[in-house]
């Protein structure tokens, strides 16, 4: 199925690796042009030179958006470059286990800015060019929106505010026609997943755990699975899909575990 995403820019935060690199990939394939943002200059040009090797359009700029100004530089160069925003993923982000017991109030609050504020502000500085270009924003949130983990309030707390912001802002950007959606992962194998897997004794064992209780194939999601889905609902083919949160997991979220 052709996607009619061809010469689309979309901005992608955190698409130089993990979730957001297979984002980048997939929608580079239906030939778009990724714009990805990350802080590691070795991974951002890695992404661009796999990408440019099989004839894709694409940009890498090194930002850290915990940074002041730099959400509002990201899109002054894009526009710059492209003169257009097709649409923006908001992606980047980390469980960083800031918890009830063991945290404390100045760490949740780092813990929710650098989780949630760049959401906004990239929203906010793309919202002109998404008006023009009848755009549309995804923001990439956890399964622990809805589901108990432990142990990681300010995380928690950031993914499951994007989900009120995926229905606030679809709401009141209903009159340019700008759609607004979440997706919402559980288990994908990436370099964060396995940087906290490795924080176990036995990160095997760990592994063999949680994948027993994925129904569908008690198995990971991959990233592809969830980059596919994204660039459909990023597609016009999705053209009148907005406000929705979409699981793609396995039935780990919707479906009684007791069933594997
Ligand atoms: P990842 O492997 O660590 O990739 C994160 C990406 O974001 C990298 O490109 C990283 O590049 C970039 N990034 C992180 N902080 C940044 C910052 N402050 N400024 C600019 N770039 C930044 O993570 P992932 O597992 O793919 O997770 C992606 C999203 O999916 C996150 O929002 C996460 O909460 C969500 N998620 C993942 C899972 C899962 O199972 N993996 C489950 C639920 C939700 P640099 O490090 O070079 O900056």
């Amino acid at each position: 199925m052709d996607l009619g995403l061809k010469d689309k820019v979309i901005l992608i935060t955190g698409g130089t690796k993990g979730i957001g690199g297979a984002i980048s990939k997939a929608v580079a394939r239906e030939n778009a042009i990724p714009v990805f943002i990350g802080r590691g200059e070795a991974s951002g040009n890695k992404m661009l030179e796999t990408l440019k090797a099989s004839g894709k359009k694409a940009r890498f700029i090194q930002a850290n958006l915990n940074e002041e100004g730099e959400s509002k530089r990201i899109v002054e160069e894009v526009l710059q470059v492209f003169g257009k925003i097709d649409a923006l993923v908001n992606n980047a982000g980390a469980n960083d286990s800031i918890g009830l017991e063991a945290g404390n109030p100045k760490k949740f609050a780092n813990s929710v800015f650098n989780n949630l504020n760049h959401y906004y502000e990239m929203a906010h500085y793309c919202l002109p060019a998404l008006k023009e270009s009848k755009g549309n924003i995804l923001n990439i949130s956890s399964k622990v929106a809805l589901v108990g983990q432990g142990g990681t309030s300010g995380y928690a707390a950031s993914k499951g505010a994007q989900l009120a912001l995926t229905r606030e802002w679809a709401a009141e950007l209903l009159p340019y026609n700008i759609r607004v959606n979440a997706i919402l992962p559980a288990e994908v194998m990436t370099p964060l997943y396995k940087s906290w897997l490795d924080s176990f004794d036995d990160p095997e064992q760990k592994l063999k755990n949680i994948t027993q209780n994925i129904p569908l194939e008690q198995r990971m999601t991959s990233d592809t699975e969830i980059a596919d889905l994204a660039a459909f609902i990023l597609s016009e083919k999705s053209g009148h899909t907005t406000a929705q949160w979409f699981s793609p997991d396995g039935g780990y979220v919707h479906l009684d575990r007791s069933l594997t």
